[in-house]
């Protein structure tokens, strides 16, 4: 009876994701004396499966499962699960959380092609990388009518599709992970279950299907990481990379489109935007990368001209946005002549600018003047200032980009529009995001600085819908709620959000302030911030910012420039002086955006000094979205990459777990070992351990035989509550009761 006491406290000692604790300490000798499983961690970092045979002081010899005896300090151990936990499917089942448990389990899962699992409420996917007999007509039928109910995107889709029917509420199905990680492949099964739902003669299946077709030609394009990478998303520079259009790494590519559309347009259509081979354009041939292995462009162009006719897009509106992307690549192809001493340039009047200029509809020398000059307010006078080459590399290069993700808007508001037609209103949606998920790199920039500040305020949207449901079921069975504890990370968020010091306030004063560069923006962060928590000032121009995944360092080089709006005020006039339709619209939506913000006076001349950083517009599109996850009910889906040579079968545990702890898995794990983990009806509890109690007390009820087993093994009272038709549990405490009946 007295292992019960001391059982209690080793079952509550595995941590997460510390490795150390020392309660396990205290225990290593029961685990000995079970011959229970433990996870060592030798030389190399990695662990593995064994038994302890014998401690000396802070060493332990342990036999591990491959037969070998190794002596390490008892400090690398950690509890491991009992065999009738292993590859279960839902994580929080496990009575042990320890890093090396929850990678062991879904490695275990994985290498039986077991791709989903559960980390409580999120939906874990494991990228398989390659074809798995898990989808179709059957397994939406099978899934639909609860004849399974093993971990699947469709049990989620499913589950948002019910909550919607029957709440009336709208409901978000929130896809993160990184690059490769199988996001769009995941979000596009879900479409397909919906769809199905949907009944396939309302034409909606098609439609949604023929949608995901069009974003990923205008939206996506090969990496190096991913050749069907997702570099736009539904919420326009939720990536800030939309760098794309006009640089790119060696084996890379820009959007599938232009590349589909070089392949693919008809001599007609060729003639009529004076359209080259991709290899003629600079804007795709410097990468020396211009076809994907196994990838027919021209085919991929009549797919998607298909799509355009399914989703109702009009020719004429096809041929404009055929006209804009023929722009972007004459525009990359415009070349400029240096006229003086300073660097000052010309822009050469060639068939580059001429037919950029036809395509746009503007004058051809209208666009010369905007790209080699800058109009200054100099008194009362404006005066034509010459710009520099790289000034008006820049300048090319940012009209460029801008005229892509404006077409980019449009076409998604286009598709929308025409959706929103098709089908009948209910008032009621399923949205599906499709979201960059925590990044940490070795060097980490502007563009990680954006990404992991909207994945924190996510993990905020996360951890409190967490809290609620768990809440929920505490309350509804009648247990004490106020011994469940949960961290947030509104101090992170206060970190960036403060007004006027916070991180983006502070970056956006030093972006508006001329002589600023990025060292002074370095140390002006760490004046104001070094008492916050969250920040630390580092050496050379560097910080680093404690996030719920982990710390990252920022280098603050290129800040400055990056947070700028390119574009300049005389571009934008340009755009509007245009007599095409596109070209007009994009630049009276920009005009609208900014009047919205700033002074509703503002005119087009005043454009420059009230400029939006991207930053600050960045913040604004995620408290849009943010706001829309808010009216909805979340279902998380968390795709992790099993290793980074895009291989099926191949797991790399260092790279899963660098996942699992940026993607929020640990973290879930973590939420939940705080509160009651593991639940068991009084009928299952009674079922599985009544048989250790003594003969009189066999006639009770359920719960009174629950709390009888229970204090006749003295389990400690802290570890547990009763509830009605519960019992609940803290971490750890069935792998003790599981351990104890195994001595019987
Ligand atoms: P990015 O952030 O770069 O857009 P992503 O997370 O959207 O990446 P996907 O394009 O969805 O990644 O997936 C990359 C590749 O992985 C796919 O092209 C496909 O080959 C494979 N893949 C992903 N999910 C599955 C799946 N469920 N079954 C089979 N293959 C898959
Ligand atoms: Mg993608």
């Amino acid at each position: 009876e007295k292992d019960g006491a001391s059982l209690a406290s080793a079952a509550c000692s595995s941590s997460v994701p510390q490795f150390r604790d020392s309660e396990w300490n205290d225990n290593v000798g029961y685990f000995i004396k079970k011959k229970l499983r433990v996870w060592c961690r030798l030389l190399d970092g990695q662990w593995q499966s064994g038994q302890i045979q014998s401690t000396l002081g802070e060493e332990a010899s342990v036999l591990l499962s491959d037969g070998s005896v190794v002596t390490v300090s008892t400090g690398e151990l950690l509890p491991a699960n009992p065999e009738i936990l292993e590859g279960v499917d839902d994580l929080t089942q496990l009575s042990y959380l320890n890093e090396p448990s929850v990678l062991h389990n879904l490695h275990q899962r994985h290498s039986r092609d077991i791709i989903y699992s559960k980390a409580g409420p999120v939906l874990i996917a494991i990228n398989p990388f390659k074809a798995v007999q898990l989808y179709g007509n059957d397994f939406v039928t099978a899934y639909r009518q609860k004849l399974l109910d093993s971990p699947h995107v469709y049990a989620v889709a499913d589950a948002a599709y019910t909550e919607m029917m029957a709440d009336e509420r709208n409901q978000s199905i929130i896809i993160s992970g990184e690059s490769g990680a199988g996001k769009t492949e995941t979000a596009k099964i879900a479409m397909q279950y919906l769809a199905a739902l949907g009944g396939g003669s309302s034409g909606i299946e098609c439609e949604v299907l023929q949608t995901s077709c069009i974003l990923e030609a205008f939206g996506n394009a090969k990496t190096s990481r991913n050749d069907n990478s997702s570099r736009f998303g539904k919420y326009g520079e939720r990536k800030s990379r939309p760098s794309r259009v006009v640089q790119l790494a060696s084996g890379e590519r820009s959007y599938h489109i232009f590349y589909q559309l070089c392949a693919g347009a008809s001599s007609v259509l060729k003639d009529k935007l004076n359209l080259k081979t991709a290899s003629e354009y600079n804007y795709l041939n410097q990468s020396a990368c211009l076809a994907i292995h196994d990838v027919d462009d021209a085919e991929k162009f009549h797919v998607l001209m298909e799509a355009f006719k399914t989703i109702r897009i009009s020719k004429e509106d096809q041929e404009h946005a055929f006209e804009m992307l023929a722009a972007v690549l004459w525009l990359g192809n415009i070349s400029f002549k240096v006229v003086d001493t300073e660097n000052h340039v010309e822009v050469v009047a060639d068939e580059a600018t001429l037919s950029a200029a036809r395509l746009m509809g503007c004058n051809a020398q209208h666009l010369m003047v905007a790209l080699s000059t800058k109009r200054i307010q100099a008194g009362k006078d404006n005066v034509a200032k010459k710009l520099t080459l790289q000034q008006a590399i820049a300048t090319r290069d940012a009209l460029a980009k801008f005229v892509y993700a404006s077409l980019f808007d449009w076409l998604v508001e286009k598709i929308n529009r025409s959706l929103a037609m098709g089908k009948q209103h209910t008032g009621r949606s399923i949205t599906i995001l499709d979201i960059y998920g925590f990044e940490s790199f070795t060097k980490n920039s502007f563009e990680q600085f954006c990404i992991n500040y909207a994945n924190e305020r996510l993990q905020q949207h996360f951890n409190r819908h967490l809290f609620k449901l768990e809440q929920e079921e505490y309350e509804l069975d009648g247990i004490d709620w106020t011994k469940v504890e949960f961290e947030d990370n509104q101090e992170c968020l206060n970190l960036f959000e403060k007004k006027p010091i916070g991180l983006i306030s502070l970056l956006d004063e030093e972006s508006n302030f001329p002589k600023a560069t990025d060292m002074t923006f370095a140390s002006k962060l760490k004046q104001h911030l070094n008492a916050d928590p969250c920040f630390k000032g580092e050496r050379g121009g560097a910080f680093s910012i404690r996030h719920y995944a982990g710390e990252v360092l920022y280098d603050t080089s290129g800040f400055l420039e990056k947070n700028r709006d390119p574009l300049h005020s005389d571009t934008l006039q340009l755009l509007s002086s245009c007599s095409s339709r596109l070209p007009q619209l994009f630049a009276s939506s920009k005009l609208n955006q900014l009047q919205k913000t700033t002074n509703p006076s503002s005119q087009l001349g005043a454009f420059d000094s009230h400029k939006q950083s991207v930053g600050t517009k960045f913040k604004g599109q995620l408290f849009k979205l943010m706001q829309q996850l808010e009216n909805s009910t979340p279902h998380f889906i968390r795709c992790i990459k099993p290793n980074s040579k895009q291989l099926p079968g191949a797991y790399e545990r260092d790279l899963v777990l660098e996942q699992l702890r940026c993607c929020g898995v640990l973290e879930v794990v973590r939420i939940s070992k705080s509160g009651y983990p593991t639940r068991m009806t009084h009928q299952e509890f009674t079922r599985r351990y009544g048989f250790l109690l003594s003969e009189n007390n066999i006639c009770l009820d359920p719960l009174s035989m629950s709390v009888a087993i229970l204090q006749q093994f003295d389990v400690l009272p802290e570890t547990y509550q009763v509830g009605y038709t519960k019992l609940y549990f803290r971490v750890g405490q069935i792998g003790a009761l599981e351990a104890m009946r195994k001595q019987f």
